[in-house]
């Protein structure tokens, strides 16, 4: 089960850098992440201003 970003996300791409297997990318308003790609390791989680990316 991959994380989502969900719409509480403002952008910041604080995740982006943190994401170990580079998974998370600038969407559409908000960033996203490329659910066949995420090893659930829950860094972008730990570094979200608002918590907008969930497990
Ligand atoms: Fe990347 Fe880990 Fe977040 Fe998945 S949970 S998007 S692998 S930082
Ligand atoms: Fe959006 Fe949170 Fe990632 Fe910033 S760290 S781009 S607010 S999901």
């Amino acid at each position: 089960m991959a994380y989502t970003i969900n719409d509480d996300c403002i952008m910041c791409g604080a995740c982006e850098g943190e994401c170990p297997v580079s998974c998370i990318s600038e969407g559409d308003g908000k960033y996203v992440i490329d659910a066949d790609a995420c090893i659930d390791c829950g860094s972008c989680a730990g570094v979200c201003p608002v918590d907008a990316p969930q497990a």
